[in-house]
């Protein structure tokens, strides 16, 4: 797929001018797209790469030319085949980098050569996991949700994780054996595998995700109600800005 013609709609969401961004872009085809941790990565044949952090409302739309404009569009690409590929962000937290090439990342994104493998990453074995893991001190849920050590893993799917492998957010990672970080490695990739088609379908049948596009997780955001596995009430524990749900009969390793 070929872009005929990038615009910045909103500058402040891109971190190239309108004029590096129409240079980078105009002409562009498309390569393969795909997601590190909170990013999504669209190389180009020339080797130029754009990269989103969509944050918690950059979106994206596949439209027709024709149809009316969202307020928050921050860019457009028209592309050959007559329709346009949209940003928007509600709050426009998110940011758009480009670079010339994928070595280039570091220099336009912050923190990028930091970041650790993809939760998804077929390169991040279940030793991989625990090596990573071991890196770190302090609460487990914490380590699990840092970019730096495994990417892609936020609060909400921490919650999740941990309550399917049965460990308690707060345990400290010297106090869990290897095995119980494996666990925690099946737990993780089981948790994805499940919760992906569930939004990617969602998305498909309704359009944009919604307020209730997180109702399929088990324990997040379900403080008081009864725990799926084992009907206790989930707990609610709220840190800072962050809310953390966990089961205390079942998360007790
Ligand atoms: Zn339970």
């Amino acid at each position: 797929m070929r872009i005929s013609r990038a615009a910045v709609t909103i500058p402040i969401v891109v971190r190239a001018s309108k004029e590096q961004f129409a240079e980078a872009l105009d002409g562009a085809t498309f390569a393969e797209v795909r997601r590190q941790g909170k990013y999504l990565l669209f190389p180009f044949q020339s080797g130029a790469v754009m990269v989103v952090h969509p944050m918690l409302t950059g979106r994206f739309q596949y439209c027709d030319p024709a149809e009316k404009r969202r307020a928050k569009t921050a860019f457009v690409l028209a592309l050959d085949s007559g329709m346009e590929l949209r940003y928007f962000d509600q709050r426009l937290m998110g940011k758009v980098y480009l670079a010339r090439n994928e070595g280039d990342l570091s220099a336009v994104a912050p923190r990028w050569t930091e970041m650790g493998p993809d939760a998804m990453s077929p390169q991040l074995t279940e030793d991989l996991f625990v090596q990573r893991l071991r890196r770190y001190r302090g609460q487990v849920k914490n380590v699990l949700t840092k970019e730096q050590c495994v990417a892609g893993i936020g609060n909400a799917y921490a919650d999740e994780v941990l309550w399917e492998a049965g460990v308690h957010p707060y345990r400290k990672l010297t106090e869990l054996s290897d095995a119980a970080l494996g666990g925690l490695y099946r737990a993780m990739r089981a948790v994805m595998e499940w919760a992906i088609p569930i939004v990617a379908g969602g998305m498909e049948a309704d359009g944009l995700p919604d307020d209730h596009y997180r109702d399929h997780l088990r324990v997040h955001r379900k403080g008081g109600e009864p725990c799926p596995r084992c009907g206790s009430r989930v707990s609610e524990i709220t840190a800072g800005q962050r809310i953390t749900n966990f089961c205390r009969k079942c998360q007790a390793q």
